[in-house]
């Protein structure tokens, strides 16, 4: 179980050092921040939707390992997904980090990584907090979403 956590470490790591799809998306026709105020964490996400699906996501923005490493790996998985399968995906990774019985593990790919979170309360809105704004960029929420 050690070796497993800390290849998990060395995944979250790995993300946080490059995050990928980081920066701006000129041709984003969703676009939504947000905020975690009790870590100061900050992200903006941008989102191309095409015939209802993601051609292509980005984010910025600033903050602790697990808020970066968590967007990065979320921009990875949602390239391709539909509104409805995102819900459906932030789900499954809200059952994971709150320590709910995770069902459809497989379908979180490298997001399994966040499982350890569960033990950490505080963690968790910095491991939700880019999946809540994606949430509000498809609403086209225009006010900041916040964890608090
Ligand atoms: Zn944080």
């Amino acid at each position: 179980m050690s070796d497993l956590t800390e290849l998990y470490q060395e995944v979250i790591l790995d993300h946080t050092k490059k995050p990928r799809n980081f920066g701006n998306l000129e041709k984003a026709t969703h676009v939504a921040e947000g905020h975690n105020p009790l870590c100061g964490d900050q992200v903006i996400v941008f989102l191309e939707m095409v015939d209802g699906w993601v051609k292509d996501i980005r984010f910025e923005g600033k903050g602790c390992a697990i808020s970066t490493a968590s967007a990065s790996m979320m921009t990875e998985l949602l390239k391709g997904k539909s509104p409805e399968a995102i819900y459906s995906t932030f789900e499954l990774f809200h059952d994971l980090v709150t320590g709910k019985p995770a069902t459809r593990v497989d379908e979180l790919g490298k997001l399994v990584a966040f499982a350890g979170v569960a033990a950490f309360p505080v963690r968790i809105k910095c491991a939700t907090l880019a999946w809540h704004t994606v949430k509000a960029a498809l609403k086209k929420q225009h006010r900041p979403v916040t964890t608090e």
